[in-house]
């Protein structure tokens, strides 16, 4: 039985958010046991709930304030808002924080062989999508004609099937596109993971939790786009050294015994590290260079 003073938090059951999603959440020290297919858990040191269900379901159980937190992509979030058209009137829900998966984006894509030219083009086009509602918004505004059919899946076929001219979908890295011979042609909306909440009455006690949550999430994702570095720089190199590490904070700097020309320096950079800017390092005569990556981070 789901009890009121726990803290529920809805999350995608299976499918492109539920990995990163569950380990989000475990990075931030719930204990829970989410390897079960059940479709509510219990964490054992935290007053959390967590109920795993469709993506597309999220935003609405947080606007009827069924939990109090979900995990979804900006995508369906919009969606939903566009189809509720609650944007006239209140907003259920209360963005949180942005995540770093989930990254992709809403394209119109058409056959390869089609001579799109630009959007103006697009006369009385029909345009399969699972996304009518941000595809109307998007061309409405731009004064475009255009029929437009929904399907919940498989958009990619549609103009195969001849039930369309172009498809309206998401893309990550195009792999979809290639296969079905379709190229992307324009980028409608770019979205990301997001956390929400709901509106309305909570208790000081959950308050302070999602605060806490939120406070422990943005350091496992800063702990993720940071590195801790540790090199031997030559002292009259130290500038263009720091500069090219961009440090969240100014580096510890400590004698390197036996060679009185270098020292050591440690420091947390704000971003990863490529091998473009350790072979930079090393012909400004840095060695010893390691970059290690970072459990948790609190600043
Ligand atoms: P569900 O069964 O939960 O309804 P679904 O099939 O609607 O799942 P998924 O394909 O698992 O949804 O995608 C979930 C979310 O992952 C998308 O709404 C989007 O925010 C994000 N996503 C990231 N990359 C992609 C991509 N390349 N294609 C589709 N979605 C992506
Ligand atoms: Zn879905």
């Amino acid at each position: 039985m789901l009890k009121k003073n726990r803290l529920r938090i809805a999350m995608q059951k299976s499918g492109r958010l539920s990995y990163d999603s569950k380990k989000l959440l475990l990075n931030c020290g719930i204990k829970i046991d989410l390897d079960q297919k059940k479709l509510i858990s219990f964490s054992e040191n935290m007053p959390i709930d967590i109920i795993r269900v469709r993506d597309d379901d999220i935003p609405g159980l947080v606007m009827h304030q069924i939990v109090d937190l979900g995990i979804v992509g900006g995508n369906v979030l919009q969606e939903k808002i566009l189809s509720r058209d609650c944007t006239k009137s209140k907003k259920f829900y209360k963005l949180l924080l942005n995540l770093d998966f989930g990254i992709c984006r809403l394209s119109l894509a058409c056959h390869k062989s089609s001579e799109y030219e630009n959007l103006q083009s697009l006369k009385n086009f029909t345009i399969a999508t699972s996304y009518p509602f941000i595809l109307k918004k998007y061309l409405n505004k731009r004064n475009i004609n255009f029929k437009s059919f929904t399907l919940k899946g498989s958009v990619e076929i549609a103009p195969r099937l001849g039930l369309s001219d172009m498809i309206c979908d998401l893309v990550s890295t195009g792999a979809t596109l290639e296969e079905n011979n379709l190229k992307e042609v324009h980028v409608i909306y770019q979205s990301n993971a997001q956390i929400i909440s709901r509106k309305g009455e909570i208790s000081d006690l959950k308050k302070e939790l999602i605060h806490k949550l939120i406070t422990r999430i943005q350091g496992v994702i800063q702990a993720r786009e940071s590195k801790y570095i540790m090199l031997h720089a030559p002292i009259s190199k130290l500038n263009q050294v720091m500069s090219l590490l961009n440090g969240i904070e100014n580096p510890t700097i400590s004698k390197l015994v036996g060679n009185p020309k270098k020292v050591v320096l440690h420091m947390v950079s704000k971003e990863n590290i490529f091998w473009e800017t350790m072979e930079r390092l090393k012909k400004l005569g840095a060695t010893s260079i390691l970059v290690l990556p970072i459990e948790k981070m609190m600043e």
